[in-house]
């Protein structure tokens, strides 16, 4: 399973809240996995993009509340789970029925948190299963991306730094490290994302084999 793109959030019927997540690095993992030979299930918030391989079947969510109970009832069946979403961590506490009105200087949004996906499947995986995060760090990358890892007991997580750049956001390439359980750290160059994904990919079932 593969979770990509960004979640919105709804203000009222016209607005939510996002982030510039486009998917790419997501569709890349699972068409890599597809052609692989995987049996892939695409959990995907709103973006531009459609699966090509006919082994992805594509799930479309808009929020991080859809994206949560989609994942939580099919990762069960799964061999693991790429968790490649910038899920929104936040979402508005009251969404109003009508259109919000212009007219006054300020404008207070109570916003509540979204659940953990990642962390969620971290307490459901079983023996055998694989789970992979993301991170985007815009500092003490490594030493939060390793915090994270332990907190939502991730195999693997992979970190893109908005410092490098090409990496992260709506671009076509990407420059990532991945840190393991061990504390190895292996950093990659710059590339497609396709290429990114070809690494993730292998560093998965290297894993997975083991
Ligand atoms: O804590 P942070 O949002 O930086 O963690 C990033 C990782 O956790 C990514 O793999 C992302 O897909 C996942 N995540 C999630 N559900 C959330 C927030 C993040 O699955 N609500």
């Amino acid at each position: 399973m593969v979770t990509a793109g960004p979640t919105h959030e709804k203000i009222d019927p016209v607005r939510f809240i996002g982030n510039y997540s486009s998917g790419k690095m997501g569709y890349a993992i699972a068409e890599e996995l597809a052609s692989q030979g995987g049996e892939v299930i695409l959990v995907s918030g709103p973006v531009a993009l459609q699966p090509k391989h006919q082994n992805i079947t594509k799930i479309d969510v808009i929020t991080a509340d859809q994206m949560y109970q989609q994942c939580v009832s099919v990762f069960g069946d799964m061999d693991g789970a790429v968790m490649c979403a910038a899920v929104a961590d936040f979402k508005p506490l009251q969404q109003a029925k009508q259109k919000v009105k212009r007219g006054k200087d300020n404008f207070t949004l109570e916003l509540t948190a979204n659940p953990d996906i990642a962390a969620k499947l971290g307490q459901m995986k079983t023996d055998g299963q694989l789970l992979v995060g993301f991170a985007l760090e815009t500092s003490n990358e490594k030493q939060n991306a390793n915090k994270k890892l332990r907190k939502k007991n991730l195999d693997f997580i992979v970190l893109n730094s908005l410092k490098d750049a090409g990496a992260g956001f709506q671009t076509d390439t990407n420059k990532i490290s991945i840190i393991g359980r061990d504390n190895i750290l292996l950093d990659f160059e710059l590339k497609s994302k396709s290429l990114v994904a070809i690494d993730i990919v292998a560093h998965m079932i290297h894993n997975l084999v083991l």
